[in-house]
Order: C-alpha cells, then structure tokens, then sequence
C-alpha cells in the first residue's frame, strides 16, 4: 500500500504559464490525460496533474502545474513557482500579444526561480495556421536570445504536446543525473 504514492525515483515540478487563452490548461490535459476540452473553463481547480515517464530505466514522475485562470489578474503566486525546476512558457501563434508578452512571463519566472529551470518557449494553436501572426523565426530567434528551448504545438490535434514536455523533463534528468 505504501508503495502507491512517491515510488518514483525523481519527482520534477513543471509549471506552465504564459497569457490567459493561449492554451495551458489544454497542454496540460493533453499531457496527463490525452483530453481536449473546447469551452474554456476558467478554473479547473485542480492545482496540477501528474504524469509518469520511464527514463532510462527510472521512473520520473512529472507534476505539472496549472495556474487555473490566476493568469487574468497578473496574480500568479509565489507558491505557484516554488521548487519549480522545469517551466513551459506558452503563447498562442495567432496572437501576437501573447508573444509580446512573453519577457514579461521570464522576468516573472526569474524572480521567483533558480534561473537553472530548464525553459521552453512554446507556440500552441499550430492547427491554426491561416490565421499565425507570430511566425516561427521570429519565435526562434527570441529563443536563442533567452536561452530557452522552442517548439510549436496543438493543444487540438495534439501534434508536439509530448515532446515539448519530454524535452523540458529529459534536460532537467540530464542535470540532476
Ligand atoms: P488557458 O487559459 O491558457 O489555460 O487556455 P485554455 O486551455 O483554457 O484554452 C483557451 C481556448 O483555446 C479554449 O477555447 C481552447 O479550446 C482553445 N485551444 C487551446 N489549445 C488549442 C489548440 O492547440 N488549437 C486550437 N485551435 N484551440 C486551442
Ligand atoms: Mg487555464
């Protein structure tokens, strides 16, 4: 029985932020659950879902916040970003406003980090390719500059959703390893 809760060999706290609407509860259920939900609920209120990967012949177990609407009042807290040792940083390709607004998430992300948290700047809505107003080199180029890993997703058909997430846990692996 006491095996059923913390036998993993490493436990990661992965948080995922970015502007409200850009699809981070959807990345997340995705992730954890393989679900897509098209009305946007506001709050969940499920503080973070799990997952369990094998790498490497450890288990790691991948506990991946969700801000649940804090986000729409700027009032992401301390406690949210606390032991954090992995961060998704998500905008919406088809707006640009959510990407303007990404420096503002790593400056936040900063403050309360180690700036060690592996990154990576994710464009989610990939799906809707007619209407992108961020385009992928610019994207690129503001990964580079940042220091952060960068990839496109869909939340919807859910192309990349995995991998974004196994890339920010196979780095933070490699560190603590
Ligand atoms: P959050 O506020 O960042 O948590 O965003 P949500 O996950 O609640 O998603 C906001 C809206 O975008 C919802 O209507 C979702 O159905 C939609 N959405 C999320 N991800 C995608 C995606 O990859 N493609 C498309 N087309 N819509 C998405
Ligand atoms: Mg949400």
């Amino acid at each position: 029985m006491e095996e059923e809760e913390g036998g993993e060999d490493y436990l990661f706290k992965i948080v995922v932020i970015g502007d409200s609407a850009v699809g981070k509860s959807n990345l997340l259920s995705r992730f954890a659950r393989d679900e897509f939900d098209h009305n946007s609920k506001a709050t969940i209120g499920v503080e973070f879902q799990t997952q369990v990967l094998e790498l490497d012949g450890k288990e790691v177990k991948a506990q991946v916040w969700d801000t649940a609407g804090q986000e729409r009042f700027r009032a992401v807290t301390s406690a949210y970003y606390r032991g954090a040792v992995g961060a998704l940083v998500v905008y919406d390709i088809t707006r640009i406003t959510t990407f303007e607004s990404i420096k503002r998430w790593l400056d936040e992300l900063n403050t309360h980090c180690d700036t060690a948290v592996a990154k990576m700047l994710v464009g989610n809505k990939s799906d809707l390719e007619h209407i992108r107003q961020v385009s992928v080199e610019e994207a690129k180029t503001l990964a580079e500059e940042e220091g952060l890993f960068f990839i496109e997703t869909s939340a919807l058909d859910s192309t990349n959703v995995n991998k974004s997430f196994e890339i920010v846990i196979r780095e933070i692996y490699n560190k603590v390893s």
